[in-house]
């Protein structure tokens, strides 16, 4: 990123990036401290109100609730200083992976928030291994440091143990639990307090001149103030200073010390998110990559959802832009269908609520209302044949039959189907023979949640069955041969919603077997969605 043009400065003022943490670390009040700070809103609490108003809605999303899961996804977008913050939010259950992997293509950096007292979780690890398989940006967030938390080095120790990341510490905490008084700045010479009376006040902030500067004895108890000098002496010998490029690489995380609820060490995270972010950083395309710097708008779907609201059947396309200057009203080239598009009512998710969009740059997310044109993986630009790469469809993991419940309205729930297929909700097979559709999904809960939103959104009963397959495999190749493979086995193959050709098995056997026996197929768990 060091030999990258300058970006003009709208541009460059954008911070776009997810949070990553296991349940309960403090993702929701970190977030709603971020839109509180960012202007926003006027008091935490509104998101979570928010939230629950939504969710009310429906039985599925009172599933969701009862689970305590998120499972749908949004962005947020809110200005800091000189900053425009754009959130995306992240589902944080497991059984949401590949929605989850998709999201972190569209940010350019990751807050990793852990509970002090817990360390890595295993959420936060798994998402963490999403994020390295993309090189992002990490900055970490220890939360609850309020609360009895494990030591200081302990946490840091078992962040580069764990996964592998040089760890270098952006603040240190003073005191602990209810001893807990606030952090030393190490980046900026300053002593941060925290207010424990106003938790929605950040408190005093002191310059100080190092850290023999005397001033400091008149904020920290003696047997404190020691501790601190100690402890930070050491740090300063043991582990890495901050490299800006070895945090934009991804091989070395910043870590402040807070707690979310007493909006303590919010602020200072959020400049380190501005200092490191990074700032929109190119995307990767066919046949060449986009720079955010070009003039040309273009962007890409990585994320649809279906029936926000539940009155219409509209869906919206979240779209990441690439580069250039989006405007209200522009007509933009759908590169899959080589059709034009009007964007006439794009969606900014600015934080108080969905707002129309009037303008948008690289970096931002927008939403696009359609009735299903747009799928997860497409490309928009203004003419140019650019196509978005490296947002991934994974084979399903979890097989099931999907027979509705009414005979008389297969046709209805193949339609339902399709479009969760699209939403990218999970993968709908059409067997080759006999009825039903085959449903894939990447974890157990998938199921339910399909079945419970058939039934409210379609109004269909549907059943999940045992399927007597368990793998599923994108068969490619050459055509001829592709056509003679589907001949001799029909009854291991179907045709994804896209009418791609599946290998369905339960026998990792068989699958070896064809790889040996046809040397010109690929059988791939993945396929790239366009
Ligand atoms: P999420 O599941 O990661 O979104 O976590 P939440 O933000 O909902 O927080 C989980 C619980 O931890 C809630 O009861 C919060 O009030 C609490 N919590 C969040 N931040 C802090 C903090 O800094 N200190 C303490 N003591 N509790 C916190």
């Amino acid at each position: 990123m060091s030999n990258r043009p300058e970006l003009p400065p709208e541009i460059a003022r954008r911070r776009t990036f997810a949070i990553i943490s296991h349940p309960d670390a403090g993702k929701t009040t970190l977030t709603e401290k971020f839109l509180l700070f960012g202007g926003a809103i006027q008091l935490a609490g509104q998101v979570r109100a928010k939230g629950e108003a939504r969710r009310t809605r429906s039985d599925f999303m009172q599933m969701e609730k009862d689970r305590g899961i998120s499972v749908s996804a949004s962005a947020m977008s809110f200005d800091y200083r000189t900053f425009r913050f754009n959130l995306v939010d992240t589902p944080g259950h497991s059984d949401f992976s590949e929605d989850t992997y998709r999201t972190l293509t569209a940010v350019d950096a990751a807050v990793m928030v852990i509970d002090g007292a817990k360390g890595v979780e295993s959420q936060t690890r798994k998402l963490f291994e999403v994020c390295r398989l993309r090189d992002l940006p990490i900055l970490t967030f220890c939360n609850k440091m309020d609360r009895e938390s494990r030591e200081v080095f302990d946490i840091i120790d078992e962040i580069q143990e764990n996964l592998a990341i040089d760890v270098t510490p952006a603040s240190w905490p003073i005191g602990m639990g209810s001893d807990f008084i606030g952090c030393y700045d190490l980046l900026r010479d300053r002593l941060e307090l925290m207010d424990r009376a106003d938790r929605n006040r950040v408190g005093q902030s002191i310059e100080i001149d190092g850290l023999d500067d005397p001033k400091l004895a008149d904020h920290i108890p003696a047997h404190l103030l020691e501790k601190l000098r100690e402890e930070v002496e050491m740090a300063r010998g043991l582990l890495p200073p901050l490299d800006s490029q070895a945090v934009a690489d991804g091989t070395m995380t910043p870590i402040w010390f807070g707690s979310a609820i007493n909006s303590f060490g919010v602020k200072e995270l959020m400049e380190g998110i501005g200092a490191y972010g990074p700032e929109p950083q190119p995307t990767r395309a066919e046949p060449r990559q986009i720079a955010p710097e070009e003039p040309q708008v273009a962007g890409f779907v990585f994320k649809v959802q279906a029936n926000m609201d539940p009155k219409h059947r509209d869906r919206v396309a979240f779209v990441r832009l690439a580069s250039g200057h989006f405007e209200r009203g522009m007509k933009l080239t759908h590169v899959r269908t080589k059709k034009p598009m009007t964007i006439s009512a794009p969606v900014l998710f600015l934080a108080s609520d969905r707002e129309l969009a009037e303008e948008a740059w690289a970096g931002d997310i927008i939403g696009i209302p359609n009735h299903g044109q747009l799928r997860i993986g497409d490309t928009l630009t203004e003419g140019e044949a650019l196509r978005v790469t490296g947002i991934p469809s994974f084979a399903p993991e979890l097989l099931q039959t999907a027979r509705a419940g009414d005979p008389m309205k297969a046709k209805h729930l193949e339609k339902a189907l399709f479009q969760f297929a699209e939403e990218g909700a999970a993968k709908v097979f059409k067997p080759a023979f006999g009825s039903g559709y085959i449903v894939g999904v990447v974890g157990a809960l998938q199921f339910e949640v399909l079945a419970s939103r058939i039934e409210l959104e379609y109004g269909l009963p549907v059943r999940f069955e045992g399927s007597q397959f368990t793998s599923a495999r994108w068969v490619a190749g050459p055509k001829d041969k592709v056509e003679r493979f589907v001949q001799a086995n029909k009854a291991h193959i179907a045709h994804d919603h896209d009418g791609d050709v599946v290998y369905l098995t339960r026998l990792q056997w068989d699958i070896d077997r064809i790889e040996r026996d046809h040397p010109d197929l690929t059988l791939s768990a993945t396929k790239e969605m366009m």
